[in-house]
This record gives structure tokens, C-alpha cells and sequence, in this order.
């Protein structure tokens, strides 16, 4: 149940009824960015009656409730004037790690040839070993920031640690939040009190619910600006690295008013399938796509297996196109048309 209040509540109104909602055991979060609370336990709602500033009731028959298509139909915001959620799909490239201040330009004047409007790359990166190669940290925030400012781009770089966030949100346009940290809560809560976008990952194990109330944690913060990225889940198959998990995409959007993205190199592992995979989860109505790629993927830190060239990236680019229009949709990356007034983050 999510309760909306208008918007002349006074403080006394609200520490009226959350006095009232606690005393007869209402569970409830209160989020002042718009005046609401969320009491996921359903009561009797006849009782709340006696509250004129409350607007609205909205029942929620799911476990998951601010990220639910029955709070809301779509959620479209900007990211420095490039629309998320709308029309366009959009489309994030970058390598899996920054690597040197001169991999990180070399990409980025790459991206802004191709009219890509985000750049990723991770400075902190969450490695299965800690023996291998872990990220430049606060000096790979550095040289993204910079090569982005100058090419025009969008920043998308993981966060793994609260102890990071301030650099992290210094330096980037869309916090990522990765695969293994979608279930750590209280840094998705933390995040949900700050202003930044975040990509939250699904983990590689996590079922449709468990991946929306991991996007609840961060939404009921008062945060509203989530994307969904499907990103593949383990398997029984040793040959893939994992299985990507295209029928997800509209399961998702179904259940969901968050956009959803796609990235089919983690999802496939192998650069060889990349390009197909991608197509796919645009012809499943993915709204954006992120895809790793390096200007040398055989000497790559990280994840080279799965890298694309740049003249492989561009292929894609190229083969994007006739699909988008067969099913009569823009992109970020084919658009001429202006950009939207920027959004203050
Ligand atoms: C990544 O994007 O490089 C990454 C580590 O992703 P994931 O969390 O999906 O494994
Ligand atoms: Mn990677």
C-alpha cells in the first residue's frame, strides 16, 4: 500500500499520522521528496479516513511496491539532456576497466565519433580473484571524468563501497551498482538517498522479486531515478559464462515502470556473440544496452574475452540501425535532434 499525502501536509500532520501508523503496527517508511509513505502491510485502510491530507491509497498486491507498474506506468528522467526511459534506446560502451589515462581518452574520442552518448569504465572493480587486476580507484574516476567532460560523454562507473561513494559521485553520471552487490541493502539504501541515477545490476542468481526489491531499497529512500540491468545468471553450463536472460527484459517491464537495459557482454561472455545477443535484447525491447569494449582486447586487464574491437563495436552500431527502424524505434546514438535541458544531479 502506498499512501500518498498532498502536498500542504504540514510536519505536524506528518508526525500525526506516523504517530497513528505506528501505534496500530503499521510498518512504514516515510520519504519527504514527495510526501509519501509506503505501508507495505496491508490493513484495513477505512482506519486512515480520518487523515484529510492523505491524497490517495494505492493498494499494491506485490511484494515489491515503489518499483511496481501498479505505482506507476513509466519513469523517464534525463541525464545531462539525454532521455532514459523514453523513446530512445540508449547505448553505454566502455571498456570493462579504465586502464591508463590514454585507454580512457582513446575510447572515449572512439564513442563521441559514434555519437554514443555514455562512456563506462570501472575504477573499482569487483574481481573473483584478489590476485587480479582490481582498478585504478579514485585516480581511474579521474581520467574518465576528464576524458568524458572533454568528448561530450556520459559517465556509467561502478560503486562497490559506501567508503567510496563521495568520489564515486563526483565523478560519474550514473552510479552502477554490480551483480554481487545487489543484494547489500544498506549500500542500496545509502544510495537511495542521494540524487544520482543508479544502474542496479540483477544478481546472478536473482529471481524477478528479489531484483525489484533490491530496486525498492533504493527507491524508498526517496531516489526515483533506477534502471534495471539484466546482465545474466548462472547456470548449469560450463561453456557460457552465464545464460542472458532475454525473456527477463519484457518480463520486467511488465511488472516494472523502471527501464530496463541490457548487457549482453556479461550476459554471453564472448565477444563473438555480442553483436547478436545486443540485437536480441533490442528486438526484446530492452531500453538501453551496455556493451564493453577495448582498443586492444587481447591485452585487456579485464574481461577481454568479451570486449569488443572498435571496428567490431561499429558493426554493431551499423547492424542496430535496420532493426531499430523494423520495429520503429529511435536511439540516443542515431538522434539528431537536440538535447534536453540539462538535469542537475
Ligand atoms: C562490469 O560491468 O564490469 C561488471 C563487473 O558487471 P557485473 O556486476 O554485472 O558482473
Ligand atoms: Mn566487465
Amino acid at each position: 500500500m502506498i499512501i500518498k499525502l498532498n502536498n500542504t501536509t504540514n510536519a505536524n500532520q506528518i508526525s500525526n499520522i506516523q504517530f497513528f501508523l505506528k501505534t496500530n503496527s503499521y510498518e512504514f517508511f516515510y520519504q519527504d521528496f514527495n510526501k509519501q509513505l509506503i505501508v507495505p502491510i496491508l490493513k484495513q485502510t477505512e482506519l486512515l479516513n480520518q487523515f484529510d491530507f492523505i491524497d490517495e491509497i494505492i493498494e499494491i498486491s506485490t511484494p515489491y511496491q515503489l518499483s511496481s507498474k501498479q505505482y506507476k506506468n513509466n519513469t523517464v528522467f534525463n541525464v545531462k539532456g539525454i532521455e532514459i526511459g523514453g523513446n530512445d534506446l540508449n547505448l553505454i560502451a566502455g571498456p570493462c576497466s579504465i586502464e591508463t589515462e590514454d585507454q580512457i581518452h582513446v575510447v572515449a574520442e572512439f564513442l563521441k565519433n559514434q555519437q554514443v552518448k555514455f562512456i563506462r569504465g570501472g575504477a573499482f572493480k569487483p574481481r573473483t580473484s584478489p590476485y587480479s587486476f582490481r582498478g585504478l580507484g579514485n585516480k581511474g574516476l579521474k581520467f574518465i571524468k576528464e576524458a568524458a567532460v572533454k568528448n561530450d560523454l556520459r559517465v556509467v562507473t561502478e560503486l562497490m563501497d559506501l567508503s567510496n561513494l563521495e568520489e564515486v559521485y563526483n565523478h560519474t553520471d550514473i552510479i552502477q551498482i554490480g551483480a554481487r552487490n545487489m543484494s547489500n541493502f544498506s549500500l542500496l539504501a545509502e544510495l537511495g538517498k542521494t540524487n544520482k541515477p543508479i544502474m542496479l545490476k540483477r544478481g546472478m542468481s536473482a529471481k524477478a522479486t528479489e531484483w525489484l526489491l533490491a530496486a525498492d531499497y533504493i527507491l524508498c529512500g526517496g531516489n526515483e531515478n533506477v534502471i534495471l540491468c539484466e546482465r545474466g545468471i548462472r547456470s548449469f553450463d560450463m561453456q557460457s559464462r552465464n545464460v542472458f536472460d532475454l525473456g527477463v527484459i519484457p518480463l520486467m517491464q511488465s511488472l516494472s515502470h523502471l527501464p530496463v537495459f541490457a548487457d549482453p557482454s556479461h550476459g554471453v561472455g564472448k565477444a563473438a556473440f555480442v553483436n547478436k545477443m545486443g540485437l536480441a535484447a533490442i528486438a526484446a525491447g530492452a531500453d538501453g544496452l551496455m556493451i564493453e569494449i577495448h582498443p586492444n582486447p587481447e591485452k585487456a586487464l579485464s574481461d577481454g574475452e568479451q570486449a569488443l574491437t572498435f571496428n567490431e563495436f561499429e558493426l554493431f552500431i551499423q547492424n542496430s540501425k535496420p532493426l531499430l527502424s523494423a520495429i520503429n524505434k529511435s536511439a540516443d546514438f542515431v538522434n539528431k535532434k537536440k538535447t534536453l535541458e540539462y538535469q542537475n544531479f
